[in-house]
């Protein structure tokens, strides 16, 4: 399961201050210290473990009293809520565009998980949202990814705009915004091309296909249990597109968390989704409350 090995460790830290009815500067900074390796140990980034540390420090020493808690349990609650804020606090939602419909470019590395999550994405729109998504086939470049997509839209019943691997993915992504507007699709959901690393010749075509439509969201997938690389390649996408949302996949793995804590604090980008199986249901909004609730246990 993700973060087994962090929650462990968090919980066994935090349970030998949970019942004092007097927690001490001492307390803190000894329980801090363990804090600091779990983090460190799940590959949470260093700078990230860093600040977590001085924040939670500070606001558990001087700490508001509340009479409904123990000591202890105040500097669980400290620890609970800067958990949060690191993830990004507040949950963040997939974008709605003003006039339908909504653009929104799927990017990512190969095997990070893109094409799937671009039918789950459409299947979660349809089902929670009432949406009817375009799925559009513009990665030409992997053999197997057209047909991959179109699998996916014969699955879930939803059509799939393609014009072979022969035509741009600028050139794609126009048309199948056109064919949107024509059909009354409220969502196009583009599945861009990937690569096995990050390159000049990548980056230019989604900035091409980015200007060419102006999409209202960049969603970046990575796969979280690349621990910090995933966090390098979201900076790395960051930089040169400007994403406007994270998409972590297989956190359904033995993940150690470290991608989940770090990339929000890193690119200062929230994670929106969170990749749980390999089947189509298997995508959730990104709860940063909760995933903090779940590795406090
Ligand atoms: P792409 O190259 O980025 O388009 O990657 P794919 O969509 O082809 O996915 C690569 C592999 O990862 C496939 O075998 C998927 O079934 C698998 N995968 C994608 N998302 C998840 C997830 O959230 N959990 C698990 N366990 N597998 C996933």
């Amino acid at each position: 399961m993700a973060f087994e090995g962090l929650a462990d460790r968090l919980q066994s830290t935090l349970s030998k201050i949970k019942g004092k009815g007097k927690v001490t500067e001492a307390d803190v900074k000894t329980m801090m210290r363990e804090v600091r390796l779990a983090l460190l140990e799940a590959d949470v980034n260093f700078k990230v473990v860093k600040d977590f540390i001085a924040n939670v420090k500070e606001r558990a020493v001087g700490q508001e009293v509340l009479k409904s808690l123990t000591p202890g349990q105040q500097v669980i609650k400290v620890v609970n809520e800067e958990l949060t804020k690191l993830m990004g606090g507040e949950q963040s939602k997939i974008a709605v565009a003003k006039k339908p419909p909504t653009v929104v470019m799927m990017v990512g590395l190969q095997g990070a998980g893109k094409t799937t999550t671009t039918g789950k994405l459409a299947n979660h729109l349809r089902k929670s949202y009432n949406r009817k998504p375009l799925l559009v086939a513009a990665d030409i470049y992997r053999p197997a990814a057209i047909k991959q997509l179109e699998t996916l839209g014969t699955q879930l019943d939803m059509p799939v705009f393609s014009l072979g691997d022969q035509v741009s993915p600028v050139e794609i992504a126009k048309q199948a915004i056109e064919k949107a507007k024509e059909e009354h699709h409220d969502y196009v959901l583009i599945d861009t091309a990937g690569r096995l690393h990050i390159d000049e010749s990548l980056m230019g075509e989604l900035q091409q296909v980015k200007d060419a439509v102006n999409p209202d969201e960049i969603l970046l997938v990575v796969d979280a249990m690349t621990g910090q690389d995933a966090v390098n390649v979201a900076e790395s996408f960051n930089e040169q597109l400007d994403i406007t949302g994270v998409v972590l996949t297989k956190l359904d793995g033995d993940t150690r968390g470290g991608a989940a804590l770090s990339v929000k604090a890193v690119t200062n980008t929230p994670v929106k989704f969170a990749g749980m199986g390999e089947k189509l249901d298997a995508l959730e909004p990104f709860h940063p409350d909760r995933m903090a609730s779940r590795i406090l246990g």
